[in-house]
C-alpha cells in the first residue's frame, strides 16, 4: 500500500538504504550461490570490494542463458525447505525460466503489488477484476496477493472466456481491472459491439502490463471502458508484476520503479556500458532484498530509459514505457524497428484504430514490412487516401517504406488474455 516514508525517501537516504542492502546481498550471494561465488573468484574480487551501487559496473551481467544453464533450481540461494512457491516465466522467448520465493519474498511481492495498485488509483474496499492468467505465470497470483494485502476484494477471473468476463464486469461491478493492454482492447471492443454502456459499469481504473503498449492503446481503452489506464511492469525473474508502476495522476511521464528493492540500470545493448539518465538502452536489475532467487545485474532485454522526475510525487526513479525487447527489434533494410514505433504513428492519424500487426516477408533479397491495420469505426476517409497517408507518415517518421493494408474492423486477431504477438515474421 502507499508508503510515503519509503516512496518519498530523500534520494540520499534511498542510496544509503540501497547500498546497505547491496552489501548484504553480495555477502549472501558469495556464500550461498556457487555461480556467483565462482564469478567473484574469476574476477579476483572479494565481497567487500562492492560497497555501493556505483561499484555495480565492475560485475558481469546475469543473463537468461545463465538461468537456463542452471535450470531449474541451480541459482536458488535457499534450500527447498525455505521455498514456499515456484513460478516460471511464460517462455515467450524460449524455454521457461524457473523462479522461487521464500515466505518473505511472497510478502515483498504482496507489498510491491499493493504499492502499485494504490499508485494506479485502487483503494481498500474496491473490487479487483483480475484477468491475468493464474498458474505458473506470475501475473494472476501476483496481482491477487497484492490486492488482498491492500484490502481489496479479488475476483479471480483469469484470462480468456470474454463472454464471462463481460458478465462479471456488469454484474459484480468491480472498480478496478488488471489484464494485458491488448486484452483490455478486446474487452473495450466487445463492449462497443454488444452495446454495453461503459457508464453502467463501476470500473474506473485499468492496470495494464505484461506486454509493450503505447498512448494509442491507452486512449482506446480509456474511451472504450471509461477508465483511467496505467502501466504496470515486471518480470518473473525480478519478482513478477509490481517492479514498476505509473501513477494515475502522472500518466504519460513513466512508471516509478520500487528501487528500494529493485535497483535499475540502463546499459548500452552492444557494449554493456551504463548509459546516462534519459538515454535508451537495456534495462538491468539487481534485486536488493529477495531471498530465494536474488539476481545481480539481470539483463532483462527490455529497452527503455530512466530518469528522475522533479515534478513527481515520489522520489523513486521512473522508467519510460518499454519499446520492446532487444530481441524483438526488427532490422529492416538496415533500419531498426519496434512495432511500438508503428503504433505511435498510427495513433497520430484519426482514420485508424490501434488494432494492427506487422507482417514481415521478403521480396527478392529485400525485407518487406506490411502493416495490417483496422480503420477507426465511423471514419469517413477514403480507403486509398487513408492508406497513402499512413504509408507517408511511416516513411516520414521511421524512415522506412512499408506497405499498408486496410482491414475490416474486427478482422485482426484479438488477444484472449495472454501476450499478443503483433509481429508475424514470415522470413
Ligand atoms: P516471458 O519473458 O516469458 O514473457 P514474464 O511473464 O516474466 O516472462 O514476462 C516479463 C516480460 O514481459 C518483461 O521482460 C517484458 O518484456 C514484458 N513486460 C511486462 N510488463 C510490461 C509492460 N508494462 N510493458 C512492456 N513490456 C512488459
Amino acid at each position: 500500500m502507499y508508503n510515503p516514508a519509503i516512496e518519498q525517501l530523500p534520494l540520499e537516504e534511498l542510496r544509503q538504504l540501497q547500498n546497505e542492502r547491496l552489501r548484504a546481498l553480495i555477502a549472501r550471494l558469495y556464500q550461498d550461490v556457487p555461480f556467483y561465488h565462482q564469478q567473484f573468484n574469476n574476477l579476483g574480487l572479494q565481497p567487500g570490494d562492492i560497497q555501493s551501487v556505483e561499484d555495480l559496473h565492475r560485475l558481469p551481467f546475469t543473463r537468461k542463458s545463465d538461468l537456463r544453464s542452471h535450470y531449474p533450481y541451480g541459482l536458488f540461494a535457499r534450500p527447498m525447505e525455505d521455498i514456499r512457491r515456484i513460478h516460471a516465466s511464460s517462455g515467450t522467448t524460449g524455454k521457461a525460466t524457473v523462479v522461487g520465493y521464500t515466505q518473505n519474498d511472497l510478502e515483498l511481492f504482496d507489498e510491491v503489488v499493493a504499492r502499485s495498485l494504490y499508485c494506479a488509483g485502487a483503494r481498500p474496499g474496491m473490487k479487483l477484476h483480475n484477468a491475468y492468467g493464474y498458474g505458473l505465470f506470475t501475473g494472476g497470483l501476483g496481482m491477487h496477493g497484492g490486492a488482498a494485502h491492500m484490502g481489496m476484494a479479488v475476483i479471480p477471473v483469469s484470462g480468456g472466456m470474454t463472454e464471462r468476463q463481460l458478465t462479471i464486469l456488469q454484474d459484480f461491478q468491480p472498480e478496478v481491472i488488471c489484464c494485458t493492454p491488448s486484452y483490455a482492447q478486446t474487452l473495450a471492443g466487445e463492449c462497443a459491439r454488444r452495446g454495453i454502456d461503459p457508464e453502467k459499469l463501476a470500473i474506473r481504473y485499468a492496470v495494464l502490463g505484461a506486454e509493450p503498449w503505447t498512448e494509442a492503446i491507452r486512449q482506446q481503452v480509456e474511451q472504450g471502458l471509461q477508465v483511467k489506464a496505467t502501466n504496470i511492469y515486471g518480470l518473473s525473474e525480478v519478482i513478477g508484476p509490481g517492479v514498476s508502476q505509473e501513477d494515475v495522476e502522472e500518466q504519460g511521464s513513466g512508471s516509478y520503479i520500487w528501487e528500494d528493492h529493485f535497483f535499475p540500470e540502463v546499459v548500452d545493448r552492444d557494449t554493456g556500458q551504463p548509459l546516462p539518465y534519459g538515454e535508451e538502452g537495456v534495462l538491468v536489475f539487481t534485486t536488493l532484498t529477495k531471498e530465494a532467487f536474488p539476481l545481480l545485474r539481470y539483463w532483462t532485454n527490455d529497452i527503455c530509459s530512466l530518469y528522475y522526475d522533479p515534478n513527481g510525487k515520489r522520489t523513486h526513479i521512473k522508467m519510460s514505457g518499454i519499446r520492446g525487447r532487444a530481441d524483438d527489434m526488427l532490422i529492416i533494410r538496415g533500419v531498426n524497428l519496434f512495432h511500438t514505433q508503428v503504433e505511435e504513428v498510427i495513433h497520430t492519424l484519426p482514420a485508424f484504430s490501434p488494432n494492427y500487426r506487422l507482417i514481415v516477408g521478403r521480396q527478392g533479397h529485400l525485407d518487406q514490412v506490411t502493416v495490417e491495420v483496422e480503420t477507426a469505426p465511423g471514419t469517413s476517409v477514403a480507403a486509398t487516401e487513408a492508406q497513402d497517408e499512413l504509408a507517408a507518415a511511416l516513411k516520414g517518421t521511421i524512415g522506412l517504406s512499408m506497405q499498408v493494408r486496410l482491414c475490416p474492423p474486427g478482422s485482426i486477431p484479438r488477444s484472449e488474455g495472454g501476450k499478443l504477438n503483433r509481429v508475424l515474421d514470415q522470413r
